[in-house]
Order: structure tokens, then sequence, then C-alpha cells
């Protein structure tokens, strides 16, 4: 079984992702353990265009199998935004979290979701690499005031239909309904086909 590279630079999607992959045969790397620290531009406009270009960039440059997450909340009453713009949600404001919460002060409609799209991209002897892409949604809605201390990002004000945040719950409980858990749960059966025959 070939290694896994983890093609994300954000400790808190690395945790995550090697929890949900504790199961994997192969050895997962982190891009820090390559020497890798290359922040990848995501100019794209949709999910699956950001995380394969960030699978294919870590992908070459480390020269394995690399697994890469882009992911966003979107929000009813801001025209389902950020979505893939979450990362610069607020631009460079301190607490983004803080801030969603003051644009949704006073709004009653309060639905979200939580989208994650993962790209494995896969070396090819001649040529560009191979990418698959795979997809998890987590449906809940903004909370009014931070909850919780686990998970990270806007975890303590995503409220699932339970009344409990993601930032709430324990770490098993996250992964077995969230978005990055259900798009892992799509996606391990193939990378076990396509990295079967790696060294
Ligand atoms: P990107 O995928 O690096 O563009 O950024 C994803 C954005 O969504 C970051 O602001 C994350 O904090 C947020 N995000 C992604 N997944 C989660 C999650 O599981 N919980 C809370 N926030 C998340």
């Amino acid at each position: 079984m070939s290694d896994l590279l983890l093609a994300t630079t954000n400790p808190g999607k690395q945790r995550e992702l090697a929890r949900l992959l504790g199961g994997f045969p192969g050895r997962l790397l982190l891009p820090q353990a390559l020497g890798l620290h290359d922040e990848v531009p995501e100019p794209h406009h949709t999910y699956a265009e950001n995380a394969t270009a960030k699978a294919v960039a870590f992908c070459r440059a480390g020269g394995l199998p690399a697994l890469a997450d882009d992911s966003g909340l979107e929000v009813a009453a801001l025209g389902w935004g950020p979505g893939v713009r979450t990362g610069r949600f607020g631009g460079h404001v301190e607490d983004p979290v803080a801030l969603l919460l003051e644009r949704l002060n006073g709004v009653v409609e309060r639905r979200a979701r939580m989208v994650c799209c993962l790209a494995l991209a896969v070396p090819q002897p001649d040529g560009e690499p191979h990418v698959e892409l795979f997809d998890g949604v987590m449906e809940g809605s903004v909370a009014t005031e931070k909850r919780g201390t686990g998970g990270f990002g806007y975890d303590p004000v995503f409220l699932l239909p339970t009344g409990r945040t993601t930032a709430e719950l324990p770490e098993r409980e996250k992964d077995r309904v969230s978005h990055r858990g259900r798009a892992v749960a799509a996606a391990v059966p193939r990378i076990r086909e396509l990295l079967a025959s790696g060294p």
C-alpha cells in the first residue's frame, strides 16, 4: 500500500483527516514532515477546483498520492455564502466567528450547512496526476452564541438539529455526522483501490 500525503497545512483538518483515516494500511504523511509548507492559492469558484489544485500541487511536490480538503460554511441568510470563500470570510478580522454572529444578529432564518470536497491526486508514470473527487455535507444552523471547545473554525456556532454545536460533540460523534466524515467515508474504498498497488 502506497503512503498518502494529507495535502493541508490546516491543523484542524490534519487532525480530523488523520483520525478519520485511522485504519489506513499505509503511512499518512503531513506536508511539514516532507518539508512542504507552501500555501496553495485558492482562486477558484468551486470547492472541487480548489481541492484539485491543492491535491495536484502537493502530489507533484511530494511525488506521492495526496488527499486535499476544500470546505466551507454556507448560510441561508447570507445567500448561502461565504461558501467557497469561507477561509477568507471577513478578510483579516481577528475573530471571523464573532463577525458571523454579528452579521446574523437578530436574523431568524439561521439554516446553514458545512460542505467538504476531497480531491485525491495519484501520480501517473507519464503526465498529469489522476484526480478523483468525493463530497460530504452536514446540515444545521448557526447558533446565536459560541458553545463548546472541540473541533476548530466555525464548530462553536454550527448547531446540529440535536441542539448541540459540533464543538460540543466528542470527536467520534463529529466524525460520524460531519461533512468531512461523510466525504472520507465515500473516499476510503477508492483510496484503498487506487493505492493498493503502490510501494
Ligand atoms: P479552506 O477549505 O481552507 O478554504 O477553508 C475552510 C474554511 O471553513 C475555514 O475557515 C475553516 O475554519 C472552515 N471549516 C471547514 N471545515 C470546518 C469544520 O469542520 N468545522 C468548522 N469550520 C470548518
